[in-house]
């Protein structure tokens, strides 16, 4: 394991001791999300990036090392992380860069990238001995934390879950398939949000929230590290996220951050945010040069529901993430978003929800504004699996002929 040197706020830079702060910066409150540091040069002296690439555990936890967890932790024994990182020849050539890949993280156990994040924080549950973790989610978290949890067992750990009832069937169902206790607020993300972090002070579960426990970001940051192992080390100039709250783009920020302190990589790419019009308070914070403890709360509207957030919980974070590795925020259309599902499916054979397939538009607009050159090589983070969905998959394309079963029938159909 990596013992952690300290907890940093993203805001005020204060440092504490890691058990003196359980969630955000004392000082600065919940916008002061908090960083986990390690002692990067005691690492560097210990740790060798081959020997971990020689590793054979096909999961992130082939990154124990860096990892805020003991070597001999419990952990959730799903397969999460070391998902497929494709090189996309169609997808090269239809953007005109100089190299695509695709990574799918659809095919994580639970069909989002969140699994990496839960993983992480049921493993440190466990670890602390910890029986009740809850989470507000718009779907995706929730799912991956049911399912997570489901896998230790509810003996071992109880999920209690706080979703808009608003979210798609699929997500709600998958939640109470794991057996979590589920709790369907009939209001925003936002609101359920605030009620389950009052909730877990109150009872003293566990909180997952995004944005308010540190270590989601240490799970999202191995889509990092595997990228870069992917890539023999030589990581590519731009990766492309979609971007609610901000805690994946932070997390993978985080991951090339930690690699990039131990040596292991000469540079970092620039990460490029993708926001839906609707939802797209980084974008305007970013383009306006505010500061995010400047940024206020407003309506979001989109039907990428995983990216709809009217506060983005990580916003410190992620304006950061974007700043410090000179890259950008993009908006892109909910027509645009539901666009890119089939027009992505076709170039890669990667099936999205609409949140991730954002990317897509949203690399289509990254160069138009020149935030993407040709000479760029561009890795697609793909958060979400078009089956968790498939309303909005169904109106994204044309509905399929209905045909008489005669073979005269389907021969003029076909002619069409
Ligand atoms: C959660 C999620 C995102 C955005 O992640 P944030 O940390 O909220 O920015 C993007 N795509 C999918 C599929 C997600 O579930
Ligand atoms: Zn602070």
């Amino acid at each position: 394991m990596a013992s952690i040197l300290k907890l940093k706020c993203a805001i005020c830079e204060c440092e504490y001791a890691p058990d003196a702060v359980t969630y955000t910066c004392p000082r600065c409150g919940m916008i002061g999300t908090l960083d986990v540091l390690y002692d990067y040069v005691a690492l560097r002296a210990r740790l060798d990036r081959d020997l971990i690439a020689a590793s054979p555990l096909q999961s992130m936890w082939r990154y124990l090392p860096l990892l805020p967890i003991e070597t001999d932790a419990v952990l959730p024994p799903l397969r999460v992380g070391m998902t497929p990182f494709y090189h996309a020849p169609r997808l090269t050539a239809d953007l005109g860069v100089r190299a695509a890949w695709v990574k799918d993280d659809g095919l994580n156990p639970t069909g989002s990238f969140k699994d990496r994040a839960s993983a992480m924080v049921v493993a440190r549950a466990i670890e602390k001995g910890i029986r009740v973790v809850a989470t507000a989610s718009t779907g995706n978290a929730a799912a991956a934390l049911a399912g997570i949890g489901a896998s230790v067992g509810r003996e071992v750990l109880e999920t209690i879950i706080f979703v808009p009832a608003s979210a798609p069937e699929a997500k709600i169902a998958q939640l109470l398939v794991y057996g979590a206790t589920v709790l369907l607020i009939e209001d925003t993300y936002d609101v359920a949000f605030d009620l389950c972090f009052q909730m877990c002070l109150e009872q003293s579960w566990y909180c997952r929230n995004t944005g308010i426990n540190p270590f989601t970001t240490e799970g999202k940051k191995t889509a990092a590290y595997e990228i870069a192992e992917a890539l023999g080390w030589d990581v590519p100039d731009v990766v492309m996220v979609s971007v609610g709250d901000g805690n994946i783009i932070a997390g993978i920020d985080k991951g090339f951050y930690d690699l990039h302190q131990l040596g292991w990589i000469e540079r970092v790419p620039r990460l490029i945010g993708v926001q839906a019009q609707g939802s797209s308070p980084l974008v305007r914070a970013w383009q306006a040069g505010m500061s995010a403890a400047d940024m206020q709360p407003e309506d979001a509207h989109t039907i990428a529901d995983s990216i709809s957030a009217g506060l983005p919980r990580d916003r410190a974070k992620a304006l950061r993430a974007v700043r410090r590795t000179r890259g950008a925020f993009v908006a892109v259309s909910d027509a645009e978003i539901l666009a890119a599902i089939p027009a992505l499916a076709r170039l890669t054979g990667v099936f999205s929800e609409p949140a991730c397939a954002a990317v897509y538009a949203g690399a289509k607009r990254a160069l138009e504004l020149g935030y993407i050159l040709p000479s760029d090589s561009v890795a697609f983070v793909l958060t979400g699996n078009g089956l968790k969905d498939v309303r909005r998959a169904q109106e994204s394309v044309a509905g399929g002929v209905r045909v008489q079963p005669s073979l005269d029938a389907i021969r003029r159909a076909l002619e069409k």
